[in-house]
This record gives structure tokens, C-alpha cells and sequence, in this order.
């Protein structure tokens, strides 16, 4: 156990070692200037050594090669100086030939031999005391054989050492047989020529002398080039660092340049190389500072309308409250939100949408004060910042920014719009001074000036109601989550009739919200808040399960039941909604046919592929399908042709004063007429009374729907009675006011 934990030990130990070797080559800690220097001095000492030896060497065979002409010279010169030896005992020779060999530091010794090859004389340094030996049978013999030849010696050199040589000349007297002078013949001068041999020279040469100097002068020229090298190694040292002191001046700039400086100076560099990395390196920097511009830019701008952004307008409030606070003084925030700005994207297009957006936003900062803020919040929504200005001054900036959009008009392919806006406004004052809770302020005042009509402003009131508006919001959403989980949802089933036979068609369902006293809650007040906390997808979910159950309980005694529920587009943004649906109508024995699913026209009109799409295998599945609140938005009747429903269903707002209104049974006789064009039955929304029950019918209408045919019940009615004349007149004086609830 303990050894296996060693070797663990151990193996860890080395591994951590070779990683801190591996960190150690990474981080690079060679000089640059050591190994320029290194390989410049061993390049250098290479060369200079090669040179060295060539000297060496060079020396060497120019010394052999005079050998050989120095040799004949001191043969001839010799054999002239010896030659009156041989005649007689001629001091004077003696001493020409002593000078002679003194004039010549190589020549060691020179010795006469007679022509038999017994030494005569020998005159040699005056160290050389060795007696001359007479000359071998085989030098002799060997010597005789050079006579007359063009090189008349023979060298012989010392093997162990190379630097001594010994000359051994033959030395000959020649005569021509006639002397005379006058009949000389060249011609005949070979034949007539004859050699006598005198005897031999022989000169012991040392060259051991020059070889000498030559060592010495190499050593010294050796000393010369190490000092040279060493001086140059310094130089190029110095002259290298200082080139590279360039390239690590700039390491502290690049370093600061790497954390983000972008004001970091370089100095000029005076080579031309450094002098462009720090004109690379400057444009590096100059082209990030414009990069860091661009990007601050656009963090804190509004990419379309260019405009302050949320993120940069929520600095800027928090600034101003700080202000606020310090001066004493107060401020205001608007909150504004395009009016139904939805259809304009439905029906121009998103780009159309866009460019209206940038409108809006030169419109607006063309509205207020040069000091004052505005910005993009999202979507729709601006918000603009009134720094140091009363309630009087917040109010009369608003009146102005909503009389500017009134009159704003925008054109989009040869058709005008107009937008107009709802602004909310809060006052930064006194204690008012929470940053989140401000935009929330403002924000519920906005939505307070959309549902008092839109194209308005309205004034966050910081009293109890608001903050119990702010709260309510939050109890809805406990209240819908408990009524999701714990069915506290409940629903109702409204009869649409068929105008001509009087017969009930279809059941719509309604939905209600059981409230804690047990009062039923009509979806009006608790729908905005679903769709705000984003709820609204499950309820219809929800919906579509107990719609199902329904379907499956009331269709045992009432086989021809035909339903019709409400989707929202949150609905059909989930993409499980089809399988959601084919399920759980396969598990309550659900006929498809038999349920109509009613969209708004909005919905519709967006024609979103993933709508389109789960619409038409619905429609595969064979459910039906009616158009919601026909009508209302800016769909036009082209839209209906184009969009295949089975219903229309006119919206309430056009029916509820049919019979004082000849403009709305106009535009109510139109639709009949398109819907029946079309293929689609038409539905009237809000009958409230006989009278318009009857001029629907006139119009053409093929249903109708409201309080006089029927109000949501528990159970859809299982056997619809027709109703008749009599019947309609009793319920004409009892339904004067009634509305129809969803
Ligand atoms: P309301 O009067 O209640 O405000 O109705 P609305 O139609 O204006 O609805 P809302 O303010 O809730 O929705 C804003 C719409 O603006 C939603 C979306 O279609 C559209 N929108 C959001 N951002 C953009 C954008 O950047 N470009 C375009 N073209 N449209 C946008
Ligand atoms: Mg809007």
C-alpha cells in the first residue's frame, strides 16, 4: 500500500517537475543578444582558425616548394665557392665559403667530399663539431647519376624531421676539346663537351628556424584574432543591444496595450525594422481605440434609432437622481409606448415598422430640451428624462410630444399613417427617488393613459391606489398559478344560432375565474395580467384539456355538440400545441370536427411560419376555424380572401348599435357578402336585442351570438329551442343592456 502511494508520490513529483520545466522553456528566458554574440564569435573563431591553418599550411608549401630553386642556387653557388678547394689548399676559399655559410642561418653545414667520396672539408655553425663522414657506395653512385641533369642534387629529407634537409651536389668541370674560338660551332658543342668530376658538396639545411617563426607568427596572428574576436564580440554586444533595447523598450508599452491602454505612447525607433513594429503597433492601438469607440457606441446606443439605449438611460436616471437628491430639485420621467403600433408591423411590414420607429425617435428628441434625455427602452417604448422641472413643465413636455406625433404623418408606399403615443409620467422628488420603482411608476402610468383611451398622458399618482394597482398585479399572478394547478378555473358554454332556423349551432367557451368569495371573474380583469406574466399559453392549455372533458361528458346526451374555444398567439407560439391537442382529443374522444378554434385577427394577419403552420395541420386534423373580432384591427378584406377560415366573426363594436347606425350595417352587409363569397359563415357578436337580431338576419348574417340568443351557461343546452318571433320580442324589452363577456 505505502510503496504504491510512493510511486504515486513520486510519478506526481516528476510530472509536476517536467511541467515547471515546460512552464520554465515557455515563458523563454534565452537572451537574444547572447546568442547573436555566440553565433557571431564561433562563426568568427571558425573562420579565423580555418584562416590560421591556411596560413599554416600555405606557409608550409611555399617554404617546400622554394626548397627545391634555393637548393640548385646553393649547389651552384657552392660549387663555384669550393670549386679552388679542390685545386689547392686555397685559404681564401675557405673563408668565402665560412661567410658564406654564416650569410645563411639555414644552412648548417657544407662539406667537400673528392670525387672518390671522402670528406675534404666541412664548414658548419660553429655548434656542429660533429666530424663528416665520408659518402656511402649508394649515395655516391646516386649522386654521379644527377650529372648534367637540369636539377644536378639530390635532397634528401629528415623523416622524423621535416624541417631538415641535406643537399648532396656532384661537382664537375667542364671543357670544350678546341678552343678556338674563332671556328666555334655550336653545333657540335654537345659532342665536343666533356664533364670531370671533381668531387661532391653536401649541405645539411635546417629550416627549423623559419618553421619556428612561422609557429610564432601564426600564435601571434592567432593572439590577434582572439583579441580581434573578443573586441568584436563586445562591439557586436553592444551594438546588438542596443538595436534590441528598441525591441524591449517597447515590452512595457505592448504590456500596457495588452491590459487595455490604448493611450500608450511609443518611442520613435531610429532603425528602420523597430521603427515600423512601432508604427504597426501604434496603428494597432489606434485602430483598437476606434474599435473600443465603436463598441462603447454601441453599448450604449440603440442600434436603429441611435438613440441612448436602456443600459445608458438607467446610468444616466441614476445620475440624475443622485443629482436630484444633492440640488434638491425635481425631475421628471415619461414613459412613452406607441399606440397599436402592432398593426402598422402587420400590415407594412417589419422594415416598414422599423422606419416609422426612427421617426418616432427624431420626432421625440426634436420635442425636448437640448438637456433633456430620451431612449430607446425596448420595442415600442421610449423614455425620456426631464432634468429640473416641475409637474407643470413634465406635463406641458408630454402635451407637446403628443400634439408633435399627431401630427406626424408617414408615408409607406403611397399610404399615411398616423401614430400616436401614450405617455406615463413620474416625478423624481422628494423621497420618489428609487430608481426601479420610478420606471415602474412611469410605466404604470402609461398603461394607465392606454386604458383611458391611448393618444393621452396620464400622471403617476404615488397614492395607495397605485401602489394597490402594482400589487394586484402580483396577487394575480398567485391567484391564476393556484387556479392553473388546483382547477380554479371554471367554464361557461354560450349558444351561437343559426339566424334563419333559429337553431343553436355552436357553444363558444368562456372561461371565468372562481375569485376567494365566490364570485365568478370575468377573463377581462384577469387576462392583462396572464399575458404580462406570461400565464396566458397555459391557461389555454388548460382550456383545451377541460374543453375536452366537456366535450366528452355533454356529447353522450347531445351527439351533434359543436364547441368553439378561444387560442391566444401565446398558444400557438409553443410548439407542442397540435400533439397537445391531438392527444388529449384521442384521450376524451374528442372529434376534431366538432371543435371551431377562434383566433384574433391580429394573430392571424402576422402570418408567422410556425403559426401557418401548426394552423394547417389543425385544420388537417379537421377542426374548424373562425376569425376573431373581424374587423377592429387594419386588416383589410383582401386578408380574408387570402386567409382560409370557416368563420368570421364581426366584431361586438359593430354590432351593439345596429340599428341606429346605417354606417356599421353597411360595413356588416359587406362582410356577409365577402364571407359568403368566400365560403365562410358569418357570426354576429352582442345581439342584445330582437330588433338587431332581425336586421342581422336582413344583412345576411348566417349567425348570431350575444344575450338575446343566449347567456354562457354551466352546460351547453342540449336541445336549442328555435327561436321565435313571440320569443324575440319578450327578449328585446328584457336585454336592453346586456354586453357579451367572453
Ligand atoms: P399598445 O397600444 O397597447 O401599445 O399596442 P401595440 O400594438 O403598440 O403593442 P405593444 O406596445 O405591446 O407591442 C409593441 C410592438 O412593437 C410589438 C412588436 O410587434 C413591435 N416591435 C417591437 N420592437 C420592434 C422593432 O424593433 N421594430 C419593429 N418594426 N417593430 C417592433
Ligand atoms: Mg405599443
Amino acid at each position: 500500500m505505502n510503496a504504491s502511494v510512493d510511486t504515486i508520490k513520486a510519478e506526481l513529483k516528476t510530472r509536476l517537475k517536467s511541467l515547471f520545466s515546460r512552464a520554465r522553456t515557455k515563458r523563454g528566458n534565452r537572451l537574444l543578444v547572447h546568442e547573436i554574440v555566440s553565433i557571431q564569435v564561433i562563426s568568427a573563431a571558425l573562420i579565423g582558425a580555418l584562416a590560421i591553418a591556411g596560413l599554416y599550411w600555405g606557409g608550409q608549401w611555399i617554404l617546400q616548394d622554394n626548397y627545391g630553386r634555393w637548393a640548385l642556387q646553393w649547389t651552384e653557388e657552392l660549387n663555384e665557392l669550393g670549386s679552388p678547394l679542390y685545386l689547392a689548399d686555397d685559404t681564401e676559399a675557405l673563408i668565402r665559403l665560412e661567410s658564406y655559410v654564416e650569410r645563411y642561418p639555414e644552412i648548417a653545414r657544407v662539406a667537400y667530399f673528392d670525387a672518390r667520396g671522402t670528406a675534404i672539408i666541412s664548414v658548419g655553425k660553429t655548434n656542429d663539431t660533429e666530424p663528416v663522414a665520408n659518402l656511402s657506395a649508394r649515395a655516391l653512385h646516386d649522386a654521379i647519376a644527377v650529372v648534367g641533369n637540369k636539377e644536378p642534387y639530390l635532397m634528401s629529407k629528415g623523416i622524423l624531421e621535416p624541417q631538415r634537409f641535406e643537399i648532396l651536389a656532384p661537382l664537375w668541370k667542364e671543357s670544350i676539346s678546341e678552343d678556338d674560338l674563332f671556328d666555334f660551332d655550336p653545333s657540335v658543342v654537345d659532342s665536343a663537351e666533356r664533364t670531370e668530376l671533381l668531387g661532391f658538396v653536401s649541405i645539411n639545411l635546417d629550416f627549423v628556424l623559419f618553421h619556428d617563426r612561422l609557429v610564432d607568427n601564426i600564435e601571434s596572428a592567432i593572439l590577434v584574432l582572439l583579441v580581434l574576436l573578443m573586441i568584436s564580440a563586445l562591439y557586436g554586444r553592444y551594438v546588438l543591444s542596443k538595436a534590441l533595447k528598441a525591441i524591449s523598450d517597447l515590452q512595457e508599452p505592448i504590456r500596457e496595450l495588452a491590459k487595455g491602454n490604448l493611450s500608450v505612447k511609443f518611442e520613435p525607433a531610429e532603425h528602420r525594422e523597430i521603427a515600423e513594429i512601432v508604427e504597426a503597433l501604434e496603428s494597432t492601438a489606434s485602430a483598437l481605440s476606434a474599435r473600443d469607440a465603436e463598441l462603447l457606441r454601441l453599448a450604449n446606443h440603440d442600434s436603429l434609432t441611435g438613440l441612448y439605449n436602456r443600459r445608458r438611460f438607467l446610468e444616466v436616471l441614476r445620475h440624475e437622481i443622485t443629482s436630484v437628491m444633492r440640488s434638491g430639485r425635481d425631475s421628471a420621467l415619461l414613459f412613452v409606448d406607441l399606440d397599436q403600433f402592432k398593426y402598422i408591423n402587420d400590415a407594412c411590414g417589419h422594415a416598414a415598422g422599423d422606419r416609422l420607429i426612427r421617426k418616432v425617435a427624431d420626432e421625440l428628441s426634436r420635442s425636448v430640451r437640448r438637456d433633456d434625455t430620451v431612449a430607446r427602452f425596448g420595442g415600442d417604448e421610449f423614455v425620456v428624462l426631464l432634468p429640473h422641472t416641475d409637474l407643470a413643465g413634465a406635463r406641458s413636455t408630454a402635451e407637446t410630444i403628443l400634439a408633435n406625433m399627431r401630427r406626424m404623418a408617414h408615408m409607406e408606399d403611397e399610404r399615411v399613417f398616423h401614430v400616436h403615443c401614450s405617455i406615463g409620467v413620474t416625478m423624481l422628488s422628494g423621497t420618489n427617488l428609487q430608481q426601479d420603482e420610478l420606471i415602474n411608476q412611469a410605466d404604470i402610468a402609461c398603461r394607465e393613459a392606454k386604458s383611458g383611451g391611448r393618444n393621452r398622458l396620464h400622471i403617476f399618482e404615488p397614492s395607495a391606489d397605485a401602489e394597490q394597482q402594482a400589487s394586484a398585479y402580483i396577487g394575480w399572478v398567485n391567484r391564476l398559478r393556484n387556479a392553473l394547478d388546483y382547477d380554479g378555473f371554471e367554464l361557461r358554454f354560450q349558444p351561437i344560432n343559426s339566424i334563419s332556423t333559429g337553431e343553436t349551432a355552436h357553444h363558444e367557451v368562456l372561461i371565468r375565474l372562481r375569485g376567494d368569495d365566490g364570485k365568478l371573474i370575468l377573463p377581462d380583469a384577469f387576462l392583462p395580467s396572464a399575458v404580462r406574466f406570461g400565464l396566458m399559453s397555459e391557461i389555454d392549455f388548460w382550456m383545451i384539456r377541460h374543453v375536452a372533458m366537456a366535450y366528452a361528458e355533454e356529447s353522450k346526451s347531445n351527439p351533434r355538440l359543436k364547441l368553439a374555444i378561444n387560442l391566444s398567439a401565446n398558444a400557438f407560439e409553443d410548439d407542442n400545441l397540435t400533439a397537445y391537442i391531438k392527444k388529449t382529443f384521442a384521450e376524451f374522444g374528442v372529434r376534431p370536427s366538432s371543435i371551431i378554434i377562434e383566433i384574433t385577427e391580429s394573430l392571424a394577419i402576422r402570418r408567422l411560419a410556425h403559426v401557418d403552420q401548426q394552423i394547417k395541420s389543425l385544420r388537417e386534423l379537421g377542426c374548424e376555424f373562425a376569425l376573431d373580432d373581424f374587423g377592429t384591427g387594419y386588416s383589410s378584406f383582401s386578408y380574408l380572401q387570402k386567409l382560409r377560415f370557416d368563420y368570421i366573426k364581426i366584431d361586438g363594436s359593430f354590432v351593439q348599435d345596429l340599428p341606429d347606425n346605417p354606417v356599421d350595417q353597411k360595413m356588416i352587409k359587406m362582410i356577409a357578402e365577402i364571407g359568403r363569397e368566400a365560403g365562410m359563415k358569418t357570426v354576429a357578436e352582442y345581439v342584445r336585442n330582437a330588433e338587431t337580431f332581425s336586421i342581422l338576419g336582413e344583412l345576411g348574417v348566417d349567425l348570431a351570438q350575444g344575450f338575446f340568443i343566449g347567456r354562457p351557461a354551466k352546460r351547453p343546452k342540449a336541445k336549442s329551442a328555435p327561436i321565435s318571433l313571440t320569443s324575440r320580442r319578450i327578449k328585446l324589452t328584457a336585454s336592453q343592456t346586456n354586453l357579451k363577456l367572453r
